[in-house]
């Protein structure tokens, strides 16, 4: 029996089995792509599960953790992370989840609007510290062709880089907040190396220019990600061969004191560090044909692997089967009573049966916490995170009683 099919009998589906190994390594190719003494930040919101948040922390270079509501600080703090290698963002924090990030040790707001800025000032000063906030820039213009982009035009993130310099004043002298950097996120998944790495040079060059018009001392310069990784899909995550030096003679050009710390500079990434450890096992409930066409009904739809699809995004999944080709076109539908249940649209599958179990390659990221968990009242999935042929640990996403 295989090891999927061993875990799928033990534990039942729908599953999400993580691999740890497959974390660390993955941790380890980002961290050897990028310049020594750079900082990486784990964006929680690609998979919040505190085990392999801890596996990104743990070890010799480990990343901090980048979060953006009550529940990602709650698994970060789960997961053994420090308050004070948090990076706080978000376009709509609220003074109530501010005070709990500050309360909790946090002192590194990413900052979206003079609003926020106030906000996280105020909140700060009235438990009588100061905050560190990064003013996140909506760059005028946008380099690579593909990715989801996120800058460039008008958006809920970010100050328009055009406005700082007249916004910068009424920021300067808050007794709760210190604006000490710049964070710029302008692109995810990027589509190769080369958009990558053109992007970064981009987003460096318009930094350097902000600090000059700003006069502005920044000590952390985070530069976003855009570090690919296939979603629900076969494949590999990004590769960055030339990407190091490369961002280095970047840096030299626009930031000289990097090397020293002066600024700091920092990376963020969620898909590249977790999407390839995770894989999907579903049940086939039934297989049945209407009017010609097969649709075979698993027992997770998205529901489990949700992932953005009320955004239209959801890419068709591949399932790898058990054994043989695929040998016929059909629809992969979830359980839900709803015709938008659907993982893929007459996709060449192998011959299934009710029974079959099917698995779902690369589910590592975005998996439960961005799929339509409520919906329809079925438990969320169990998730059974393993390093190597050792089960870790057994849990699932479940409500919390908040009144009696
Ligand atoms: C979503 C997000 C990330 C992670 O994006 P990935 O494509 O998963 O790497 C990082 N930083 C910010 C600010 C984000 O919103």
């Amino acid at each position: 029996m295989s090891r999927y099919a061993e875990l799928a009998e033990r534990f039942g589906t729908p599953l999400y089995v993580y691999d740890l190994q497959e974390v660390a390594t993955a941790r380890t190719e980002l961290l050897d792509a990028l310049p020594e003494r750079t900082e990486l930040y784990y964006a929680l919101k690609a998979n919040p599960h505190p085990d392999l948040a801890r596996e990104l922390r743990a070890g010799g270079r480990g990343c901090r953790a980048e979060i953006s509501s009550s529940g990602e600080l709650a698994a970060a703090l789960a997961a053994g992370f420090d308050a004070a290698d948090c990076l706080y963002t978000g376009p709509g924090k609220t003074a109530a989840e501010i005070g709990t990030a500050v309360a909790a040790g946090v002192r590194r707001f990413s900052t979206d609007s003079v609003t926020d800025v106030r906000r996280v000032a105020e909140v700060a000063a009235g438990h009588g510290v100061r905050a560190d906030c990064l003013l996140r820039v909506n760059a005028v213009d946008a380099a690579a062709p593909t990715g989801i982009r996120m800058t460039g035009r008008p958006s809920q993130f970010g100050f328009d880089a055009e406005e700082l310099p007249s916004i910068l004043p009424l920021l300067r002298d808050l007794p709760g907040a210190r604006i000490s950097g710049l964070h710029f996120f302008p692109l995810s998944n990027a589509s190769d190396e080369a958009s990558l790495t053109e992007e970064f040079r981009q987003t460096l060059a318009q930094a350097a220019e902000l600090r000059r018009e700003l006069a502005l001392d920044i000590e952390l310069l985070d530069i976003g990600g855009g570090f690919a990784a296939p979603y629900g899909i076969p494949g590999g995550r990004g590769s960055y061969p030339k990407l190091r030096a490369e961002l280095e003679a970047a840096l030299d050009l626009s930031f000289p004191g990097w090397r020293d710390g002066a600024p700091t500079v920092a990376f963020e990434s969620g898909r590249f560090l977790t999407a390839c450890a995770g894989t999907l096992l579903l049940g086939v409930s039934n297989v049945k044909t209407s009017r010609g066409r097969k649709f075979v009904i698993l027992d997770g739809g998205i529901n489990v692997f949700g992932g953005l699809s009320g955004l239209g995004r959801l890419l068709p999944v591949a399932v790898e089967p058990a054994d043989g080709d695929p040998v016929e076109r059909a629809s992969l539908v979830g359980p839900l009573c709803t015709p938008g249940d659907v993982l893929g649209r007459e996709i060449e599958l192998p011959a299934l049966a009710p029974g079959d179990i099917v698995t779902v390659p690369n589910t590592g990221a975005y998996g439960p916490s961005a799929s339509l968990l409520a919906f329809l009242g079925r438990p969320a999935p169990l998730e059974v995170v393993v390093r190597g042929s050792d089960v870790v640990s057994v849990s699932r996403i479940d409500y919390q009683r908040v009144h009696q």
